[in-house]
């Protein structure tokens, strides 16, 4: 029912964190693989890491801002394995931590371009071949911060927001010739990008006591989610945005 057997899969972001251990868990299932972050030395180390445990990898550089490169993504994938079926949108980035009134639009557009209509060109380019490989899905890495107002992420979290919404019109729009989108809303998780979070002890122990399983997340805690998303299992789920948080956003504040 997990078994992604014959699958190719594009992990956007997947250099390290939680694109990392979506890649390594999609190939684990059987999928074949493109790695893909801006350093292409760094996908390289994924992809051997991958092969040494028996799977299938590949490794092209795209920064996901830009079209031209996400357009090479999508035929490095076509050239190498003939097909593509699995798309997940994980790269995003958050250059600013403030209040939104002290934000340069630079910042807010960096934000938009790249965790927005970045994925926007990526479905809207792989669709059409994802359709001709028999079928497939969509998974977009959003954020519990797409459901929340913050005093210090609100550009951020109006991004993760506008995912929410790509996939439900991914879903309408696709679903009819056979393929599904769902979106992942991680909450903290280890990874570089959340390091300042993590990193102070304070913080770090506020989150642990308010998360009903008493720890902040691990990449890993995301790979089989997204696996279970792309699977068989899954064939009945599009449009919807599944939290993976220990159960923080469902406790009752202090
Ligand atoms: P991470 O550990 O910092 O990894 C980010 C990955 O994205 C790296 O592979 C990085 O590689 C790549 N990347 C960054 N900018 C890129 C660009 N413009 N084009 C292509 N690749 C780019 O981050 P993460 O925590 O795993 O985050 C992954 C996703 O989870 C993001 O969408 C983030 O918003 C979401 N998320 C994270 C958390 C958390 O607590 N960590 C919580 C909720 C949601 P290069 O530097 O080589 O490009």
């Amino acid at each position: 029912m997990f078994d992604l057997t014959g699958q190719v899969a594009i992990i956007t972001g997947s250099s390290r964190g939680i694109g990392r251990a979506i890649a390594k868990a999609m190939a684990k299932a059987g999928a074949r693989v493109v790695v893909s972050s801006r350093k292409l030395d760094a996908c390289q180390t994924v992809v051997e890491e991958i092969r040494k445990e028996g799977g299938e990898a590949i490794a092209v550089a795209c920064n996901v801002a830009e079209k031209a490169q996400l357009q090479n993504l999508v035929d490095a994938a076509l050239q190498t394995w003939g097909r593509l079926n699995i798309v997940v949108c994980n790269a995003a980035v958050n250059p600013y931590f403030g209040p939104m009134v002290g934000m340069k639009d630079e910042a807010y557009d960096k934000i938009m371009n790249s965790n927005v209509r970045s994925n926007f060109w990526l479905c809207n380019l792989a669709g059409p071949r994802m359709v001709e490989s028999g079928g497939g899905s969509f998974i977009i890495v959003s954020s519990i911060g797409g459901n929340q107002g913050s005093a210090t992420l609100g550009v951020y979290g109006m991004s993760k927001a506008a995912d929410y919404a790509l996939t439900r019109n991914l879903a309408i729009e696709w679903g009819p010739q056979g393929l599904r989108a769902n979106c992942i809303a991680p909450g903290l998780i280890k990874t570089d990008f959340s390091r300042a979070l993590w990193e102070n002890e304070k913080l770090l122990a506020n989150v642990e006591r308010g998360t009903p399983v008493r720890r902040i997340g691990q990449p890993e805690d995301l790979g089989g989610v997204a696996v279970f998303l792309a699977s068989k299992s899954a064939a009945y789920i599009t449009g919807q945005t599944l939290v993976v948080d220990g159960g923080i956003t469902v406790k009752e504040p202090a």
